[in-house]
């Protein structure tokens, strides 16, 4: 039977079982199209990174003697969508049967389905075979459970995967190190160059120009950063494991004018395109830890594991449980405009100017930039999660929706009302001020709160708890922020709202 084998592009799994034989019946498509490059506007890396981790992806493939159809963005034949597509080469080719990896956007995987009904041959679909869970497993862990807590899920995962366990007993005494995940980086120790592949993509970049995609952000054609081979990504993963491991823990939330990077792994777009999965990741940290054991501290090597077989593992089940509702979720009720200076980086707020150009320039930015300073300062604003969405989808290499929605309108946005974090993930200028140096070099001072040149995040923060004081008034981990709320003077509160809506009505000027 003439099978015809979809492979999406973030479906980049050379390991899968498909490929453990080869057979002229099997015909695997691949191509670029603009309903991908469309559906948001994309960082310019990101579309260069995926285009070439597909087109590495089907050359290693055919060199393995599989037969690949493939269709670049720019191809006169190229239907651009995928109900066309599969019509187009069923016809062709002759084929009896479609199969399909199971999608991980909840739109492709209604697409997917619409087609399979549409089509007159049979359908089939297949795991990825890339996560350690199944759509459905997050779901079946929390059945009649209110709250969904990231770390019973998390210690489900280290016992049923025997990940840093001693019998049924977690290495090192304790199952989360996160309170000694929180050191600022001063300039010591050192953190090495950080591993850049420098390629040559300026093919790429003149196809998608030719093409004429709209993207953003910016490249250099001759020197693309990021890893497109499934060799690349694992020399990545190797140089994380002997360069940055040994601090990644103690440095995890800090922040940095001059070390865009720090200690951060940046394995998340090879993960994300599946050419790397997280259990080689997890299995690759853990096993080096163990081979130098008295170097590096288990705090470090757990603080990695959690982020990947916690945390990526915990947003992938809350999307496929919560969607596509979840989508449309703003129960905080927000409703103002992005800024223009997200497209341009162009503020005087350090912090923000610092985080969003990087976005713009690397399409990277480490977690806590992307939580406590850019993701704070919108929900601080009021910003719709709609808009806040977009903006996140587009500009991260590694971002695709199951994780990127959960993160941003969950983690970061507090727009679930409280599926994914407990308590929104706000702050004054405290915090960025204790993690790092940005506001050492600032316009603001960070230790004004009202005034020409006090700093905009501490108005924000007092305004948007007043703001949602009755949204918050029962969360017992609001309580202690309501509480000092309550102890202001009508007076201090008044100011502090007059000039954070200065901020909110003027955001460019800032
Ligand atoms: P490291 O710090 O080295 O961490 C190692 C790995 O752990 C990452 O590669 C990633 O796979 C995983 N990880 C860490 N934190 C999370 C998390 N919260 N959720 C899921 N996986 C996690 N991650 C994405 O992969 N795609 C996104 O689109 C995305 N959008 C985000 C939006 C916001 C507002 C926030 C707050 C976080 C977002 N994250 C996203 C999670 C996290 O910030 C990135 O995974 C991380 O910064 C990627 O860099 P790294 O590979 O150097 O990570
Ligand atoms: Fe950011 Fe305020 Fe610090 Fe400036 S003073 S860097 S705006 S937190």
């Amino acid at each position: 039977m003439k099978k015809l084998r979809l492979i999406l592009g973030d479906q980049l799994n050379l390991s899968h079982s498909w490929f453990n034989e080869t057979s002229n019946d099997n015909l695997y498509l691949m191509a670029e199209m603009r309903q991908e490059t469309d559906y948001v506007k994309h960082h310019i890396q990101k579309v260069v990174g995926f285009f070439s981790a597909m087109r590495n992806f089907a050359s290693a493939l055919e060199n393995e003697g599989h037969q690949v159809i493939y269709f670049t963005i720019a191809d006169k034949n190229n239907p651009q969508n995928l109900p066309d597509l599969i019509d187009q080469v069923i016809k062709d080719r002759d084929i009896e049967k479609l199969e399909y990896q199971l999608p991980d956007e909840y739109r492709l995987d209604e697409q997917l389905k619409d087609i399979c009904e549409h089509i007159s041959i049979s359908s089939e679909a297949f795991d990825t075979e890339h996560f350690y869970t199944s759509r459905d497993e997050l779901k079946n862990h929390f059945k009649g459970k209110k709250q969904l807590i990231m770390e019973s899920f998390y210690r489900m995962m280290r016992k049923k995967h025997h990940v840093l366990m001693e019998n049924d007993q977690p290495e090192g005494g304790k199952w989360n190190f996160d309170q000694s995940n929180r050191k600022k980086w001063d300039g010591s120790p050192s953190i090495p160059k950080e591993l850049s592949f420098d390629k040559d993509v300026s093919d790429i970049v003149e196809e998608i120009k030719k093409a004429e995609v709209v993207t953003f952000g910016n490249i250099d054609p001759k020197k693309f950063p990021w890893p497109t081979t499934y060799q690349e990504c694992k020399k990545l993963l190797d140089f994380f494991c002997s360069d940055l491991l040994t601090y990644f823990g103690d440095y995890q939330d800090a922040l940095h004018t001059q070390q865009k990077y720090l200690f951060h792994s940046r394995l998340s777009f090879a993960m994300n395109s599946k050419m790397l999965s997280p259990k080689e990741v997890v299995d690759a940290v853990v096993d080096h830890y163990h081979e130098h054991q008295g170097d590096i501290h288990i705090s470090q090597v757990e603080g990695f594991v959690r982020q990947i077989l916690g945390w990526r593992e915990y947003m992938r089940g809350i999307y496929w449980k919560e969607m596509p509702q979840y989508a449309q979720l703003n129960e905080l009720d927000n409703h103002n405009p992005l800024p223009d200076f997200f497209w341009t980086g162009k503020t005087k707020m350090n912090c923000l100017q610092k985080s969003i150009s990087q976005s713009l320039d690397d399409a990277y930015a480490h977690h806590i930039q992307r939580l406590m300073v850019i993701g704070n300062y919108a929900l601080l604003t009021q910003i719709h999660p709609d808009q806040v969405d977009a903006w996140y989808l587009g500009v991260y290499i590694d971002a695709l929706e199951w994780v990127e929605i959960t993160n941003t309108r969950g983690m970061s946005q507090f727009a679930d009302g409280g599926i994914v974090a407990t308590k929104p993930y706000v702050s004054s200028a405290n915090y960025i001020n204790k993690m790092g140096n940005y506001c050492k070099d600032c316009h603001y001072s960070h230790t004004k709160k009202t005034g020409e040149k006090s700093c905009p995040f501490n108005a924000l923060y007092w305004n948007f708890l007043d703001e949602k004081k009755e949204f918050f008034k029962n969360n017992q981990r609001m309580s202690m922020m309501l509480s000092l709320l309550d102890k202001k003077s009508s007076d201090e509160l008044k100011e502090l709202r007059e000039r954070a809506q200065e901020v909110i009505a003027n955001p460019d000027s800032f």
